[in-house]
């Protein structure tokens, strides 16, 4: 047989990514392993993310809450698998997302993190979130403005069973390259003054298949890649 090299097969797309991502790292400076890779499974059937997960994967992004409960309760079995929920949160599933989910990457409002809270503190849990910003100031996107950022995290910080660990953010499709550095940058910036003033604040959630690179340049600390490991979506 000839090089059995499947361009198709999720083991080699995850290898593909974290080789990009090793490389990107590199050129631009940031330390060794400064970058986590997510693997966005959402739509994606459960033996897809077992495959991804038999490759060593332990980091899933899911964002339909009831696909995220079905998948963590189906895949109950797979070990130290680190459920992110990126999707908008609706207050009657809260429940269910807290269930599920290791982090919630889409916190948006105070009254939804204070239900995640709640639901934590019953279920015995801490539960990692990122604050979700719009970067682009889009009116059809969720998330905070960045002026807003101090605000809401002097607020959530305050809430038990849960753990502030930093910035999460999908701008708007950019032709121009530098303009998306600029709204990656300002994240940046936001960042590191939170980092200054919180000790649990530790992710930049910026990047997915499209401009991961940027966002390795600009300082992402975890990249959210779907189409690039499980192909394209329906
Ligand atoms: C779907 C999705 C991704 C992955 O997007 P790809 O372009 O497939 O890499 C990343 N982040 C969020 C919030 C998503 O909804």
């Amino acid at each position: 047989m000839s090089e059995n090299k499947d361009i198709n097969n999720i083991a080699n797309r995850l290898a593909n990514a974290q080789e990009i991502i090793a490389q990107t790292s590199e050129k631009f400076n940031r330390l060794p392993n400064a970058v986590k890779l997510m693997a966005v499974s959402k739509t994606k059937p459960n033996t897809d993310i077992i495959d991804a997960y038999s490759a060593g994967q332990r980091i899933f992004g899911e964002n339909y809450a009831q696909e995220l409960h079905d998948k963590f309760l189906a895949l109950n079995n797979l070990k130290d698998i680190e459920w992110h929920y990126i999707g908008p949160i609706q207050s009657n599933k809260t429940k269910i997302v807290a269930e599920a989910a290791t982090w919630v990457d889409s916190v948006d409002r105070i009254k939804i993190a204070k239900r995640l809270s709640n639901h934590a503190k019953e279920l015995n849990k801490e539960l990692n979130i990122l604050l979700q910003v719009n970067i682009s100031q889009s009116e059809t996107k969720s998330g905070v403005l960045l002026s807003e950022v101090p605000e809401f995290v002097s607020q959530l910080v305050n809430l038990d069973n849960i753990v502030v660990r930093g910035l999460m953010a999908i701008p708007d499709k950019h032709e121009d390259k530098q303009l998306l550095k600029d709204e990656f940058l300002a994240m940046k910036t936001c960042f590191v003054t939170l980092q200054q003033q919180y000790s649990t604040i530790d992710t930049l959630s910026l990047g997915m298949s499209a401009d991961m690179n940027e966002a390795i340049e600009c300082g992402s600390t975890m990249v959210r890649i779907g189409t690039a490991i499980f192909g394209s979506r329906n």
